[in-house]
């Protein structure tokens, strides 16, 4: 703030005090301190951006420019603002797996009773259809990933996750 104040003129004392830019002040009664001012004759107030911006009547954004500008500190320049490089969550992760995952075995869920009904042998000498066999040998234990998915412990959806992914993510692709 000190150097804010006398790089626009003030002539800041060594008590830090200095005629006030905001009222008509005879003798110093703007206070600057480290990080703000204070006037004490008309009670204006603010830090580095405030002053330059009630200085100059710029608004706040216009001010931290022109600050960043005659300081040099190049707060707008183009290649300043490097990409923030997020790293993956696994948290988020998870949870993104388990919401796709829960969708896929609810469709496949819903075709496997669907084969359940639609080929079922209609009497005990047809050859059973490929699609009811999948729904026999499948609908309990996809079933029971979905009650894992939809009301399963954290544990129980973590050990899926990291161990039984490939259940899930087969069927996705091999969807029929
Ligand atoms: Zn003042």
């Amino acid at each position: 703030m000190p150097e804010v104040a006398k790089f626009y003129g003030l002539e800041v004392n060594r008590s830090g005090m200095a005629c006030c830019p905001f009222h008509d002040d005879k003798n110093p009664s703007l206070k600057i301190y480290d990080d703000h001012f204070y006037c004490f004759g008309c009670a204006t107030t603010g830090d580095c951006t405030g002053f330059v911006a009630k200085l100059f009547g710029l608004r706040q954004i216009d001010a931290t420019r022109k600050i960043s500008e005659d300081f040099g500190l190049g707060l707008f320049d183009r290649n300043f603002a490097a990409p923030i490089k997020i790293a993956p969550n696994p948290k988020y992760e998870m949870q993104k797996w388990l919401s796709e995952a829960r969708l896929t075995i609810k469709e496949y869920l819903t075709e496997l009773y669907k084969w359940d009904r639609e080929y079922a042998p209609r009497n005990p000498s047809e050859q059973l259809h490929p699609l009811f066999v999948e729904s026999l040998q499948r609908i309990d234990y996809i079933e029971y990933l979905q009650d894992i998915l939809t009301r399963g412990s954290e544990e129980d959806k973590r050990d899926l996750y990291e161990n039984r992914k490939s259940v899930v993510r087969e069927r996705r692709y091999n969807y029929s």
